[in-house]
């Protein structure tokens, strides 16, 4: 039983994030903020995949324009992360950011975040303190050191001081992280850092790698955090379409037991007896369930020998045969169908489940 770190509660938009709210899966745009049709139609196959929270960057003043353009035609709440510049912070708040990313120690000292903070306070913005490893002030590093796994203290005297200038000037509607691309120093910097505050933390592996590597380094380090209770929010970055981050991130979500989303998918690895392209029909199969919403286990099975028998929780799978393959509920054959057949009547059957 995992008992999560109790952290206040704030709003991205209508978005509540931190106390009992479920752990939002967020992710960031890699399109050009100024083309709004290709940043939409991103931010749309997000949301189609699971994305609760989107982040786009903002680098100049027509990037800033555009989100009000952006926000309209989207239903996720819209975060800007922006960069040393202020003006680009106020500009994304006047046009419709509802939260921004900053550092607030390089956003050009205490005039020029005072006003970043008196928008946010304004437009009801959240201000999330986006530390990493390559953006610690000189004087922590001095002091502590780069960060390692056993000397965090960088990472998290960084943000508490970032989220120290916030408060000052009465800001409380934070959220915080503090990435590493290391997934232990992660895992240390997160676990000294919930020690010292209660603003909801986001988690995440910077620089985490393509594909593989991010998923492995991702699951590591958010996997053990999200087991202490630690995390409000995350992200999966990958080198990759942010859409690949999704089933990721709602892996490792459902893997922990905290949250599930869509149906889940159990696969044999294949072995001597099996006698179909079983690699094409996973991967078919797992497209095809990226954008269904019922809970249904999905089982992918090499033989009809041992398939069904070995994936008899799963309430719906195929198994191949030789030319012709079956497809079983509950461990019990429901249908037999011809291979070149078999992928099309699955997934018609799979979508009379979902719907069900
Ligand atoms: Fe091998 Fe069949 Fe088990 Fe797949 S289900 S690993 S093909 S025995």
């Amino acid at each position: 039983m995992i008992e999560r770190h109790v952290t206040r509660i704030i709003h991205v938009g209508p978005l509540p994030i931190g106390g009992d709210s479920p752990i939002i899966v967020q992710s960031m745009t890699n399109t050009d903020t100024r083309d709004v049709d290709a940043t939409v139609s991103q931010i749309q196959a997000l949301a189609a995949a699971g994305c609760e929270l989107v982040r786009v960057a903002v680098l100049d003043m027509a990037a800033a324009e555009s989100l009000r353009a952006i926000r309209d035609r989207i239903a996720l709440p819209l975060v800007a992360d922006i960069h040393f510049d202020s003006r680009l912070a106020v500009a994304a708040m006047e046009h419709g950011a509802q939260g921004v990313r900053i550092n607030p120690g390089n956003i050009g000292g205490r005039d020029k975040l005072r006003r970043v903070v008196d928008a946010a306070k304004s437009h009801g913005v959240a201000i999330r303190v986006g530390v990493n490893s390559g953006s610690i002030e000189k004087d922590l590093l001095r002091r502590h050191g780069f960060p390692t796994p056993e000397k965090p203290h960088a990472l998290v005297e960084s943000a508490m001081r970032n989220i120290g200038l916030l408060e000052e000037m009465g800001f409380c509607t934070i959220k915080v992280s503090i990435k590493a691309s290391d997934p232990m120093t992660t895992v240390s910097g997160y676990r000294a850092l919930s020690r010292r505050t209660d603003y909801p933390l986001h988690l995440g592996v910077t620089e985490a790698g393509g594909l593989v590597a991010g998923t492995v380094k991702s699951s590591v380090a958010l996997g053990i955090l999200l087991h202490e209770g630690i995390g409000d929010t995350l992200r999966v970055s990958l080198t990759a379409d942010p859409v690949e981050e999704m089933p990721v991130a709602y892996g490792i979500l459902r893997a922990l037991g905290i949250r599930s989303r869509g149906p889940e998918i159990v696969s044999c690895p294949t072995c001597g007896r099996t006698r179909i392209d079983l690699f094409t029909l996973s991967r078919e199969v797992e497209r095809a369930v990226a954008t269904m919403k019922s809970n249904i286990k999905v089982a992918v099975m090499g033989c009809v020998v041992n398939g069904p028998g070995e994936a008899r929780e799963a309430d719906i799978g195929l198994a191949g045969g030789n030319s012709v393959g079956i497809i079983f509920k509950k461990g019990k054959i429901f249908r037999k169908v011809a291979e070149d057949e078999l992928l099309a009547v699955f997934l018609e059957e799979l979508k009379k489940m979902d719907q069900s």
